[in-house]
């Protein structure tokens, strides 16, 4: 006889919201149902730790506590308060929703309304649309695909549309109607808990009698992802100047890729005539497929004239001090080089 689940769909879910109630972690935006605060969450949780968010959370709100104080904000202000959680575009488009938002009366309360403003896709739309407002959307993450996978011991490749779309079905179908935004939460919890990436805390598990996985000794293998392109290893070097306590940055511009508006620093592109002093040390980044090994040095000569420290110079160099640096849009990048040169940002 073939392998089959032993505790049945509504079992699943009785069974992860019992969990969920007594196990979850306390995380800031759990404390609210406001579908502001829940979708600014969602919107950071979209690439980061839940750990590594609360302190982001906590600012963010703090500066923002509204929709409207959002939408009044100028992107600058928003970008810095971002400043360090990367996916920078998340910052841009937040702030574009919520002017949407607020010309169309308020935060929308049904799903497709939810889903069409920027930044805003499937996974999100339906996450704030159940913790918030009560609707029957399965939200279907990174955690709950692995937890899908592994509970119907499936190998398909969940980098296909096709086996995603079939995985958000078998959620859907566990989804527990009355409580959705629980029940969405507490597959999410599992995931990011107890149904970990490498090593599954089985034996802690409340759904493991219906685990496919589990009971063939696969949970570690799945889910499996296909591999499409391989990463690529990229050596830059940036260079910490500093003249009268204050340090130089450029500004990306507003055509660049990636970071328009960020402050960065200088490398051996901008400072052609820059002579190395002292070797600061390294550092490792990545973004998307591309891995960079960032060396880090002080430096001196080649310097471009530069104005006034002022936010406002657009495709321009400037000197800041540290007390400036936690009030402009920091690179991740500058914050991380400027900490192995000993001026981390002071506030
Ligand atoms: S039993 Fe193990 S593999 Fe299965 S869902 Fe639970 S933690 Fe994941």
């Amino acid at each position: 006889m073939g392998l089959r689940a032993r505790i049945t769909r509504p079992g699943i879910a009785a069974r992860l919201l019992a969990w969920y109630s007594d196990h979850h972690r306390d995380l800031p935006w759990r404390r609210t149902s406001d579908p502001y605060r829940v979708w600014i969450s969602e919107v950071m949780l979209q690439q980061t730790r839940a750990q590594a968010v609360i302190p982001y959370y906590e600012r963010f709100v703090a500066q923002f506590p509204t929709l409207e104080s959002l939408a009044g904000a100028r992107e600058e202000q928003a970008l810095a308060a971002w400043s360090g959680l990367g996916y920078y575009s998340r910052a841009r488009n937040l702030l574009k929703a919520a002017r949407l938002a607020v010309a169309a009366g308020g935060f929308p309360s049904d799903y497709d309304a939810i889903r069409g403003l920027p930044g805003v896709g499937d996974y999100t739309a339906a996450a704030v649309s159940s913790i918030a407002f009560g609707l029957p959307c399965a939200a279907v993450d990174g955690n709950a695909l692995r937890v899908v996978s592994r509970v119907k011991n499936d190998a398909s490749d969940i980098g296909s549309m096709a086996t995603r779309r079939r995985f958000a079905e078998t959620v859907t179908g566990w989804l527990d109607q009355r409580r959705p935004g629980d029940f969405n939460q507490a597959l999410m919890e599992l995931g990011a808990t107890i149904c970990l990436p490498r090593q599954p805390l089985c034996d802690e598990c409340p759904i493991r009698d219906g685990c496919l996985a589990a009971t063939a000794g696969s949970a570690a293998g799945l889910p499996v992802k296909l591999r499409k392109e391989d990463p690529l290893h990229i050596r830059a070097t940036l260079f910490v100047v500093r003249r009268r306590g204050r340090v130089l940055l450029i500004r990306e511009d507003s055509g660049a890729r990636r970071m328009a508006g960020f402050w960065r620093l200088p490398t051996t592109e901008d400072l052609p005539g820059a002579t190395p002093r002292e070797r600061l040390g390294e550092f490792r980044h990545s973004i998307t497929r591309h891995r960079y090994l960032f060396e880090v040095y002080a430096s001196s000569g080649g310097l471009p004239a530069c104005p006034a420290p002022t936010s406002a110079a657009a495709g321009a160099c400037a000197w800041f001090s540290p007390a400036e640096l936690p009030t402009i849009p920091l690179a991740t990048t500058a914050r991380k080089a400027l900490n192995l040169a000993g001026i981390p940002r002071s506030s």
